[in-house]
Order: C-alpha cells, then sequence, then structure tokens
C-alpha cells in the first residue's frame, strides 16, 4: 500500500510518500520521499514563530511539498491508497491547511482519511528508523519546541502521557535562551555551535526537579538564570556585555544543564516503568550533546535506545507514516473531522 503524509502542525511544510505491506497491513513502512520546506527564514526576525504568518506560507508550500514528494518517489496521484495527515496538537491555522490538503485528497482520489498525533508521530520516526527491531513497549520521550513528555508506549497507538514540563518546553528554552545570548534562531542549532568551544561547568546552572519523583520538568528557571548571569553582579553597572568567551560558556553551561536534566528524569521513568526499551524523538533530540549523554545513560542502565537520525527528530511528514498502524486498526478519519490545538494531561492517551 503506497500512501501520501502531509505535516504542517508548526513552521515546517513538510510531504511523504511511504510504501507498506498490503493488508493486513503489519509491519513498518519503507519511506520512498520525504520533503520538507521550512519557514524559519520568514519567523527569524520575530524570534519565534508568527502563527498567522505559519498559516500562509502553508497555503503557499503544501502543494509544491505533495507535488515534490510524489515526484520523487516515482509515483502517481493515483498509486495512492491513503492519505495520512497530523491533525494535533499545533498552530490551529497551520493544522488546517494540511487536514484540508488531505482531505481533498482522500475525496477526489476515494482513499481512506487517516488523522495522526504528532506527537505519536514524533516517536514512531523511532520505528521507521529501525524497521527491523521491535520499539514498543518503550518509555517515550518527546523533546521539542513546543514539549518535553514522557510517556509509557504500550505500542505506537497506545502512548500514556506521564507527564511534561510545567513551564517552557526544552527546544522552547533553547530558543529563548539563544535570543537573550544574541545567537541566531532557531536557537537549539546556534548554541550547540556555541557550546563547542564553552566550558560547561563555567556557570552553576539550576536543574530542576532532579530530586523529585515525579516526571515533571521546568526550564524557566533555568532562563532566568542565564538572564541574571548576563546581568552581572550588579546591575546599577548595567548589562554585562558578553565577550565571545563568555557566551560560548554560558551556552555550554544552559546546555548541559537542559542535558543532565532530561537524562536524569528519562532514567528515573526507566526505573520507575521496568521497562527496557527507550524511544526519543522531538527536534531537541537533534542535539549532539544529549544524543552522547542519552546513549550513554542508555548503555550503563542496559536499555535499548532508539534515536532517530536528525532528519527524522525535527519536523517532517514520514513520521505520520504512524497512519498505517491506525489504518490497520480501522482508525480512519470521517471528511468532517476537525484539527487540535490541545494537549493531553497527564493519564491520559495522546489520542482522543
Ligand atoms: P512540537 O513537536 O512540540 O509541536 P515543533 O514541531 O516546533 O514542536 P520540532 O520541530 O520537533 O518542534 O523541534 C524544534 C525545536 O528543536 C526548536 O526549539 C529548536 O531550537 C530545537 N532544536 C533543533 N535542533 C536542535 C539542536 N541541535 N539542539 C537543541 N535543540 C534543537
Ligand atoms: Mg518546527
Ligand atoms: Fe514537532
Amino acid at each position: 500500500l503506497t500512501f501520501l503524509a502531509i505535516e504542517t502542525t508548526c513552521d515546517e511544510t513538510g510531504a511523504a510518500v511511504l510504501a507498506g505491506p498490503r493488508p493486513p497491513l503489519r509491519g513498518v513502512p519503507r519511506v520512498l520521499s520525504s520533503v520538507v520546506s521550512s519557514q524559519v527564514g520568514l519567523h527569524r526576525r520575530f524570534g519565534g514563530v508568527v502563527p498567522e504568518i505559519a498559516s500562509r506560507a502553508h497555503v503557499q508550500q503544501v502543494l509544491p511539498m505533495i507535488d515534490e514528494a510524489i515526484r520523487r518517489a516515482g509515483v502517481t496521484l493515483d498509486d495512492l491508497g491513503m492519505v495520512a495527515v497530523a491533525t494535533r496538537p499545533g498552530l490551529v491555522g497551520a493544522l488546517v491547511v494540511g487536514l484540508t490538503a488531505a482531505k481533498a485528497l482522500a475525496m477526489a482520489l476515494d482513499v481512506p482519511l487517516v488523522a495522526v498525533d504528532h506527537l505519536e508521530g514524533h516517536l514512531y520516526a523511532c520505528q521507521l528508523a529501525s524497521p527491523d527491531r521491535e520499539v514498543y513497549p518503550c518509555v517515550g520521550l518527546v523533546v521539542s519546541g513546543g514539549h518535553t513528555s514522557l510517556y509509557h508506549c504500550r505500542g505506537p497507538l497506545d502512548c500514556e502521557l506521564l507527564g511534561g514540563t510545567t513551564d517552557d518546553a526544552a527546544g522552547e528554552a533553547f530558543d529563548k535562551v539563544a535570543s537573550l545570548l544574541g545567537l541566531g534562531y532557531p536557537g537549539g542549532p546556534e548554541i550547540e555551535r556555541a557550546a563547542k568551544a564553552g566550558n560547561p561547568r563555567a556557570f552553576a546552572f539550576p536543574r530542576s526537579f532532579l530530586h523529585d519523583a515525579r516526571p515533571i520538568f521546568s526550564f524557566s528557571g533555568l532562563k532566568t538564570a542565564v538572564l541574571y548571569a548576563l546581568r552581572g553582579p550588579n546591575e546599577q553597572l548595567g548589562p554585562v556585555v558578553p565577550t565571545p568567551e563568555m557566551v560560548a560558556d554560558l551556552a555550554a553551561s544552559f546546555q548541559e544543564a537542559v542535558v543532565d536534566v532530561l537524562v536524569a528524569k528519562t532514567r528515573q521513568v526507566l526505573a520507575m516503568t521496568g521497562l527496557r526499551r527507550l524511544g526519543v524523538g522531538g527536534g531537541v533530540a537533534a542535539n549532539g550533546r544529549f544524543r552522547e549523554k542519552i546513549a550513554g545513560m542508555a548503555a550503563e542502565q542496559g536499555v535499548e535506545l532508539f534515536i532517530p537520525p536528525m532528519a527524522l527528530c525535527t519536523d517532517n511528514a514520514a513520521m505520520s507514516g504512524i497512519a498505517l498502524a491506525k489504518l490497520a486498526a480501522g482508525q480512519t478519519a470521517e471528511l468532517d473531522v476537525d484539527v487540535a490545538a490541545g494537549l493531553v494531561r497527564p493519564g491520559r492517551k495522546t489520542a482522543p
């Protein structure tokens, strides 16, 4: 079964063509093509994603991306047997663009429409990247621009939210601290680059909830600590103008604090659940220092780690290939299906 997947949850317009086994649809689909048009250039001067600009850019990009994905896969529209689209969570105006395109195609081609959860997709990227290994059941960690969440995943479509951030998401903290440090947008890659020349022990930044048994995170205090370090010891003397060395030390110390917390809380949840597999997804999972330390922790705990290559960590449509499992489970969407911006509370499943 060849199918199309569409991604427009935030600021990346993505389309992918995947090929899976015919019914009963057991197994992991192969990615035939996956293209992403990033809007970061449009949002850069605002230091964050502007929802209205995002929606308009999706309108411009969604059809060209679909055409390009189909062309690169070497298939035609008539080969498609399903259309998949991420319908939650995300920016409402952005989500609607992808869903509308998906509905129109599904109706015109008379094929099933499948609505998927973007966060389940971020975790499913682990399974796409390791088609011959069993990822589930596992602890799932999503570290992205909007989420820092830990899940108990019994299967790809059965992820129970254990807990998440109480304020900023990890990626959001990277973006905001990069802006404080005068680095570019998006902040994650910029901080990672600056941190290479810095000392991760130069500043003793806070590591929230480290000694709390609950699977929760907080990054806003850390962000404020960076701000105070920049202000210097005496506000009357005015702000410190940081030297490149100081920026590097701040970046390295900040990054180390985020990574330490992510790794420690994940280790706690592995111990709490007794699960022996760990799947990680989301843009922050592209961070080299994070990958190094989470791999070290997994090895030390004897836990099997799944972490996708970078292109499958940041937003893409291929990860919505989780739709194949939904189709197999009979979970198709009606043409009046709507988008949902919001989050689920702990204890609830990702999808309704
Ligand atoms: P969500 O998935 O929660 O809806 P999103 O889709 O915007 O949010 P992603 O595209 O998965 O999030 O990730 C984007 C985030 O990842 C940004 O905050 C960015 O700064 C961060 N990021 C990207 N690369 C790196 C990196 N190398 N180090 C740290 N953070 C990174
Ligand atoms: Mg994004
Ligand atoms: Fe995402």
